[in-house]
């Protein structure tokens, strides 16, 4: 495994023929992210993995001093999972100053995480955008789990004609049903115990979804009820435009929750 931190390195050692699977990661790998690079690694020739904490889309006073980073047991992931190069800059290698910007949709961007958010995915618009020029991928693979980032990433890439295939990848979980994140390391005990209510409620969803439970507003209190020790973000049932609907459509809809455990603020979500 080639591990490049310069741009202008990465890009000239991809000038090949070969199909190009890429999975952009912030490090400190679990199995969510394995679950990316497999994909890459079945549909590709070479696989690309990076690694960068993106200080842009992190607010002030949010956890980007403290979020995990575990460097070595990443590059050791890496190359046992196959993967061909890892990219690894630095934020000098990614960021210049006086940038040309990069903005979320006034709308799609300041919803849900872009509430408590604002400005979080402007960083996350910017990042991607520059990776994919950076590697130029035939397909980059991203995680369901943060499914408005997925979504906004694929309006970009069809909204300003980037020639690359984005490929959701379905979300992995503990066996205790917990969608993995790599700040589940923040939760204590106690935390992890309460955070299970989300997979709980968002399973509730799914029983009353093949109960014939369609409206919206039936599933979204039933959600709340189970949510309630746990201080609620959002509880939001969409089509997969991210429209608001007022039924379930088997087949086009989205449930998103946002909730917090402890100081941890945890999503999840349930594609119908
Ligand atoms: P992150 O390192 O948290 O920025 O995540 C990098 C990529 O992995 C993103 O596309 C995430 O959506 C995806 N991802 C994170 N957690 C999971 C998970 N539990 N299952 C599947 N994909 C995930």
């Amino acid at each position: 495994m080639k591990i490049i931190s310069n741009p202008l390195e990465l890009k000239a050692s991809l000038s090949s023929q070969k199909s190009v699977g890429f999975v952009p990661t912030m490090g400190a790998l679990h199995e969510g992210h394995l679950a990316l690079i497999k994909k890459a690694k079945e549909e590709n020739d070479i696989v690309v993995v990076s690694i960068f904490v993106n200080p842009t889309q992190f607010l002030a006073g949010e956890d980007l001093d403290k979020y995990p980073r575990k460097d070595d047991a990443d590059k050791k992931i890496c190359s046992l999972a196959g993967v061909d190069i890892l990219f690894f800059p630095s934020v000098e290698d990614i960021y210049g100053d006086d940038e040309v910007q990069v903005y979320a949709p006034n709308v799609r961007g300041y919803v849900l995480e872009g509430a408590t958010r604002p400005g979080h995915f402007s960083g996350v618009l910017r990042v991607v955008m520059k990776l994919l020029n950076i590697v130029t991928p035939t397909k980059a693979y991203f995680g369901k789990k943060d499914a408005q980032q997925l979504h906004l990433i694929m309006l970009m890439v069809k909204q300003y004609f980037m020639n690359v295939e984005i490929v959701p990848v379905d979300t992995v979980r503990d066996s205790d049903g917990l969608a993995q994140s790599s700040r589940n390391v923040y939760l204590s005990k106690k935390e992890r115990e309460e955070a299970l209510k989300i997979p709980a409620a968002l399973y509730a969803a799914s029983k009353l979804v093949s109960k014939g439970v369609l409206n919206v507003d039936a599933i979204q209190n039933k959600m709340l009820e189970i949510l309630s020790p746990l201080e609620v973000g959002y509880v939001a049932i969409l089509d997969r435009d991210f429209n608001v609907v007022k039924s379930v459509e088997i087949g086009n809809t989205v449930i998103l929750v946002e909730a917090l455990a402890g100081k941890t603020r945890l999503l999840d979500n349930l594609w119908l």
